[in-house]
């Protein structure tokens, strides 16, 4: 993919949390503060508005012209968060087209800034419970179609993992085994927005 595929991917994602947003806020009140869709879709919309603007050339473009625009516009953790794991996924994709191989580099970077940011790991019930197996699904995938449909699979299953966990981390933590039970609304966000770039639809 190239730099215009990938900014329309990224719209299919910005469409999908948007749509999305009631269920995330109703994830985030069960565990948080009930912030989470209105930030994500925030964010989203701050994506799109600078994809327009900025028109990006490469993947690598694009995915870091998404991560600046949430950094700038998100509230809360998921701004930090999300935002980080965006300029992640720019660093990994390189300079060229979006190939399977610098898919799976991008997810890895995502992940791994998030986790060095942040401090998390996975199991403690964040989005990285999402992000980690997305991205270590991807590194046996021969086309980039075939790695871009493992990372929404693993994204989702990592994601329905988190109603089992017990929140380590973030607002969630002071719930203790009360978090158990819920979806962490970060890992479902990503799931959404790893389905979408996958060109599924919700
Ligand atoms: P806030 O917690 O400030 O209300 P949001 O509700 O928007 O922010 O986002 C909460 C989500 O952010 C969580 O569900 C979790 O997935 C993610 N999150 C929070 N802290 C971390 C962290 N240190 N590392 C990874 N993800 C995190
Ligand atoms: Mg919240």
């Amino acid at each position: 993919m190239n730099g215009a595929e990938v900014t329309g991917r990224l719209l299919a994602a910005a469409d999908a949390i948007e749509a999305a947003q009631e269920d995330l806020s109703a994830a985030d009140r069960a565990i948080g503060d009930g912030d989470h869709g209105a930030g994500m879709a925030r964010a989203f919309a701050a994506v799109r508005k600078a994809l327009a603007e900025k028109q990006p050339a490469t993947p690598a473009e694009a995915f870091k012209t998404a991560g600046m625009a949430i950094l700038f516009s998100a509230g809360g953790a998921s701004g930090a968060v999300f935002g980080t794991y965006f300029m992640g996924l720019a660093k990994g994709a390189g300079s060229g087209e979006l190939t399977a191989e610098a898919f799976a580099m991008a997810l890895k970077e995502g992940a791994s800034a998030v986790s060095a940011r942040g401090g998390a790991k996975p199991g403690q019930k964040t989005m990285l419970d999402a992000a980690f197996p997305a991205a270590e699904t991807c590194s046996g995938a021969e086309t980039l179609f075939d790695a871009l449909r493992r990372s929404a699979i693993a994204a989702e299953h990592g994601a329905q993992a988190t109603i089992g966990m017990i929140a380590a981390t973030g607002k969630a933590k002071t719930l203790g085994e009360r978090s158990i039970g819920h979806i962490d609304p970060g890992a479902k966000s990503l799931a959404i927005i790893l389905r979408a770039f996958a060109g599924q639809n919700a």
